[in-house]
């Protein structure tokens, strides 16, 4: 892997003769080091292709984000590895990266909605409850499932993108709201939600999502393995052996603007001016990271318009370190689930083994990175809230350390989903290649969705430029 300075002395040597600009060659550029883009280089290597990875940061793993100077190593984005996670497994596998069973859930929620703290067992007595009859039985947490359509209509991973399912392609809150859910549950179930509302999201999207889940609950029972894990030491630890595998085809500090393509080959030029030269490229970044970039010509349609409408969710992470557990102070359930800005917190493993993380994940029109505030002012408001809201956190946590996905131009979100629609509108239009642009990244998958996606992603733009009968070389 190369940084930038040590990138400047090995570009030299490709420079053209006493010109200021760089120029390099490779078979394939692939744009982005996150999972996506260095799976589709370590395959692509395989066939005896010479590729460059394009990384605009000085960091390995774009949505996988360990951060091992804070305490505990804390993750910020990805840790959890699903146990449909077959591409993820097999790499950890072959770089020698340690998995661990993610420990047996520790209890549920603890909860507090309009102002009040309680626990699931005491949901249904509350004068808060808006619900009625049995209904008030179900808790906030619970309440958005038990109004999606049981059981999942949606018989297997690909039936998503099939047309006899298109009715689903409508706005999610509306379609609850259909089912049966009360107007004064609403509230409560965008709880969590990565965007603003629930119509915002189709209802198509959702139930992808769910047979995904269930599946893998199913047949991580079905195998006897673990339904989660987690890698000892922190999730950076898969894409930076990657990137190792790799040798010196990544390029750090190296920001894509601009992008030609035509029957010659592939162009890509950097903020620093590198000029590229391809023969194929693999586009391994998030959508809103892709908007800024110049094309030349510009892309297609509704290639362009899914690039520009695709939403992505919003959200802020801010990981704190339990130094002693809190819920054994109090006795009360480890996780939050609340109406405050802050949202949800889950209590996770440390991955270096010593002891936990309580992760606030706080999203939608809550996220509070939305609120203009730097990382400490964010981590100290939210250290602040624990304090008032859940006494026994006092002297129990720290901040360890914050992110904001949304302001961050290189992700511009936490994942994509799909509005009202978009499915109908554009299938799965990525997983083909514009001429010679090939487009890699979670939101581009068929089967999978999260780290997963990013994996089975780069397969498919390696394995289709692997077989493509142009010639590689630019
Ligand atoms: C908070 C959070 C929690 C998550 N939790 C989980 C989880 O537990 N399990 C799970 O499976 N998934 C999870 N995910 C999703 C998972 O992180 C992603 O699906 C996956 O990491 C995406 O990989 P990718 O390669 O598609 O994109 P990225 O990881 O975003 O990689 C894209 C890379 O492109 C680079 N880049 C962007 N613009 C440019 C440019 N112009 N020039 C050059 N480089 C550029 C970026 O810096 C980045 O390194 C989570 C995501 C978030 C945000």
């Amino acid at each position: 892997m190369l940084d930038r300075r040590a990138f400047l002395g090995a570009a030299a040597g490709l420079a053209l003769g006493g010109c200021a600009r760089r120029e390099a060659r490779t078979d394939v550029a692939i744009i982005g080091a996150g999972l996506a883009g260095l799976n589709a280089a370590r395959l692509l290597r395989t066939t005896g292709a010479q590729v460059v990875v394009l990384e605009a940061s000085r960091r390995i793993g774009g949505r996988v984000d360990t951060r091992t100077d804070a305490p505990g190593s804390p993750e910020l984005g990805a840790a959890d590895i699903g146990a449909l996670y077959a591409r993820i497994l097999d790499v950890a596998g072959s770089l020698k990266v340690d998995l661990l069973p993610w420990p047996e859930e520790q209890g549920g929620y603890w909860y507090h909605v309009a102002g009040r703290p309680f626990t699931a067992e005491q949901w249904p007595g509350l004068d808060i409850n808006p619900l009625v009859g049995e209904l008030r039985g179900v808790a906030p947490a619970a309440l958005l499932q038990r109004f999606m359509p049981r059981p999942n209509p949606l018989p297997d991973l690909a039936a998503w993108l099939r047309p006899e399912f298109a009715g689903y392609d409508r706005p999610l809150g509306r379609s609850l709201l259909e089912a049966g859910a009360p107007e004064a549950a609403l509230p409560l179930m965008t709880i969590g939600h990565q965007a603003a509302s629930l119509d915002a999201e189709s209802a198509l999207w959702r139930l992808r999502s769910g047979r995904i889940g269930a599946l893998a609950v199913s047949a991580a029972m079905a195998a006897g393995e673990p339904v989660r894990r987690y890698v000892r030491g922190g999730m950076s630890r898969i894409p930076m052996a990657m990137a190792k595998s790799l040798q010196d085809a990544v390029w750090l500090g190296q920001r894509v603007v601009a992008i030609s393509h035509g029957s010659g080959g592939v162009t890509i030029r950097c903020e620093n001016d590198l000029r590229l030269h391809a023969g194929a490229a693999v586009l391994a970044v998030p959508l809103p990271a892709l908007r800024p970039i110049a094309f030349d010509p510009p892309l297609p349609e509704p290639l362009a318009e899914a690039i520009r409408s695709i939403p992505y969710g919003e959200a802020t992470s801010v990981v704190l370190h339990v130094t002693e557990p809190y819920w054994e102070a109090d006795g009360l359930p480890p996780h939050f689930w609340t109406d405050l800005p802050l949202q949800r917190g889950f209590v996770n493993p440390s991955p270096t083994g010593d002891g936990h993380h309580l992760w606030i994940f706080s999203t939608g029109a809550a996220d509070l990175g939305q609120r203009g505030g730097t990382d400490a002012e964010i981590g100290n408001y939210v250290l602040g809230e624990l304090h008032r809201v859940r006494p026994s956190t006092v002297g129990r946590l720290t901040v360890a350390a914050v992110r904001n996905f949304t302001r961050d131009p290189l992700a511009g979100g936490t994942y994509a989903f799909r509005a009202p629609g978009q499915v109908g509108q554009f299938g799965n239009l990525f997983s083909r290649p514009a001429g010679r642009l090939h487009f890699a990244g979670e939101h581009t998958a068929e089967l999978a969705s999260g780290m997963e996606a990013a994996m089975e992603s780069g397969e498919r733009a390696a394995l289709a430029i692997a077989s493509s009968t142009s010639p590689r070389t630019g």
